[in-house]
C-alpha cells in the first residue's frame, strides 16, 4: 500500500514575525539595503525613493537602481574614503561608519550618514542604513561660515582700535610739545588770558595721552593671548604697591590686606587688575581717610577675591553700567578718569574664565569681587 508520510509544522509565528520586519523595513525613514560585495543592491527599502528619488515601485524592488552599484553613486571627493571603508569590511572588519555625498536621480547630492555592517552568515553581503544629514551638514556650515565672518570683522576691529589709537599719539605728541614750547617762551609775555589758554591745551593734551594710552592697553589685551602661571597674588600686590606709592602717600591711604592666594593666570594683568580696582579705591573717597581692604577665600572651586573701601559707594541701578567701557558717573572736574579701568579688569578677569561685579551702597563704600581658577595639582 502506498502511505504517504508528512509532517506538519506551525509557521504562524515565522510568518507574522516577517511581516513585522518587512513593516519596519518598509516604514524606515533612514535608507536600507541589503548590497553584494561587488556592490550591487540587492534590496533597497522606499526611503532610497523618498530621499534620494530612485524609483522603487515596492518597497523591495530595485527598479532602476538595480543596474548601480553602491559607488557608482558616491561624490567624486569622498570615493576613496568610502571604497577603503568597503575594502575594510570585506577584509574583516565587523562594521563601519563614514559620511559621504550621494547623487540623487536628478544629479544633485545629499550628504548620508552610513553604519554598514558585513551580514555575519553570508560572506557576500553587507547590510546598510543611511540617515539623509544634508540639512545637518548646511546648518553645520553655515554656522562655521559665520563664525569665520564674525572672527574675521572682530580681529579688523580690534586692529583698527589698535592701529588708531597708535597714530593718535603722533600728532598729540606734537601738538603737547608745541604747546610746551610755547608755555617756555611766552609764559607772562602776552596776557593772563593767553596763559590760560595755553595751559588748558597743555591739560587737554595730557588727557588726551592718558586716555590713548589706556585705549592702547584695552586693545593689546584684546590681541594678545594670556599667558597662564601660578601667581603669586601677594607678590602682585606689592608690586602694585610700590608703583602706586606716591598716589597712596597723597591720599594718605591705608591699603592692607589678608593672606592672598595663588591664582592661575597672567601675571601682569592681574597686576593691572589690582592696581584699577585699589586706585579707584582711593579715587573714589571723600572721607579724607581712605581705606582699602583686600581679602580671599576659596569658593566652589575657585578663589574669591574681594577688595572692599570706605568710599563714596554706587548705586544700584550703575553697578552693572560701570563695567562698560567709557561709562563713568562723574565729570572730570569731580573725579579725573578715561572709564576704561573697570572695562579693562572685566575683560581680563573673563578671559581668565572668572566674574567681576560690585556690591555698594550709595555713600557706604563699595566691594568689588571677582573669581579666579584654582591653579591644578601637578
Ligand atoms: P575711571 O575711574 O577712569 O572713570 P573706571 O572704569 O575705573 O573708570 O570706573 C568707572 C566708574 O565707576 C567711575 O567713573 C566711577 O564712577 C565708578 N567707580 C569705580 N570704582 C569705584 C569705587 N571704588 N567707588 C565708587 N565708584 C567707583
Amino acid at each position: 500500500r502506498d502511505r504517504i508520510v508528512g509532517t506538519f509544522q506551525n509557521i504562524t509565528h515565522r510568518v507574522e514575525a516577517e511581516s513585522e520586519r518587512d513593516n519596519f523595513f518598509a516604514l524606515s525613514v533612514d535608507l536600507l539595503c541589503i548590497a553584494h560585495h561587488d556592490g550591487r543592491l540587492l534590496k533597497v527599502n522606499p526611503a532610497w525613493t523618498t530621499t534620494l528619488g530612485f524609483e522603487s515601485t515596492l518597497g523591495f524592488e530595485k527598479s532602476d537602481l538595480e543596474q548601480v552599484r553602491f559607488t557608482e553613486l558616491v561624490h567624486p571627493e569622498e570615493l576613496e574614503l568610502v571604497q577603503a571603508e568597503l575594502q575594510l569590511l570585506k577584509a574583516s572588519q565587523k562594521s563601519s561608519y563614514f559620511q559621504a555625498r550621494f547623487r540623487c536621480k536628478g544629479g544633485e547630492w545629499k550628504w548620508i550618514e552610513w553604519n554598514i555592517e558585513a551580514a555575519y552568515y553570508d560572506n557576500k553581503k553587507f547590510y546598510a542604513v543611511g540617515r539623509d544629514i544634508t540639512d545637518r551638514k548646511r546648518t553645520e556650515k553655515s554656522l562655521r561660515d559665520m563664525n569665520i565672518a564674525l572672527r574675521e570683522s572682530n580681529q579688523e576691529l580690534k586692529q583698527f582700535a589698535y592701529v588708531a589709537s597708535h597714530d593718535l599719539q603722533t600728532p598729540l605728541r606734537s601738538i603737547a610739545g608745541f604747546a610746551h614750547f610755547l608755555k617756555d617762551d611766552y609764559h607772562g609775555k602776552i596776557d593772563a588770558t593767553a596763559d590760560d589758554y595755553i595751559d588748558r591745551i597743555i591739560a587737554g593734551c595730557e588727557r588726551q595721552r592718558i586716555l590713548i594710552n589706556d585705549l592702547l592697553t584695552y586693545s593689546r589685551l584684546e590681541n594678545g593671548t594670556v599667558r597662564q602661571g601660578e601667581v603669586d597674588l601677594n607678590k602682585v600686590l606689592s608690586d602694585v604697591l610700590e608703583a602706586i606709592k606716591l598716589t597712596i602717600e597723597e591720599a594718605k591711604a591705608a591699603v592692607t590686606s589678608d593672606e592672598l592666594p595663588t591664582v592661575l593666570g597672567d601675571e601682569s594683568q592681574m597686576f593691572q587688575v589690582l592696581q584699577n580696582l585699589i586706585e579707584n579705591g582711593i579715587k573714589y573717597n571723600k572721607s579724607g581717610d581712605p581705606r582699602i581692604h583686600l581679602s580671599a577665600k576659596e569658593e566652589n572651586g575657585e578663589w574669591l577675591i574681594s577688595i572692599r573701601d570706605n568710599g563714596i559707594g554706587i548705586e544700584l541701578e550703575q553697578q552693572t553700567r560701570i563695567f562698560e567701557i567709557f561709562r563713568r558717573l562723574h565729570t572730570q572736574q569731580e573725579y579725573s578718569g578715561t572709564g576704561i579701568g573697570l572695562a579693562l579688569c572685566r575683560k581680563i578677569v573673563q578671559r581668565h574664565q572668572g566674574k567681576i561685579w560690585v556690591n555698594s551702597e550709595a555713600g557706604a563704600g563699595s566691594t568689588f569681587h571677582f573669581t579666579l581658577p584654582v591653579p591644578k595639582l601637578v
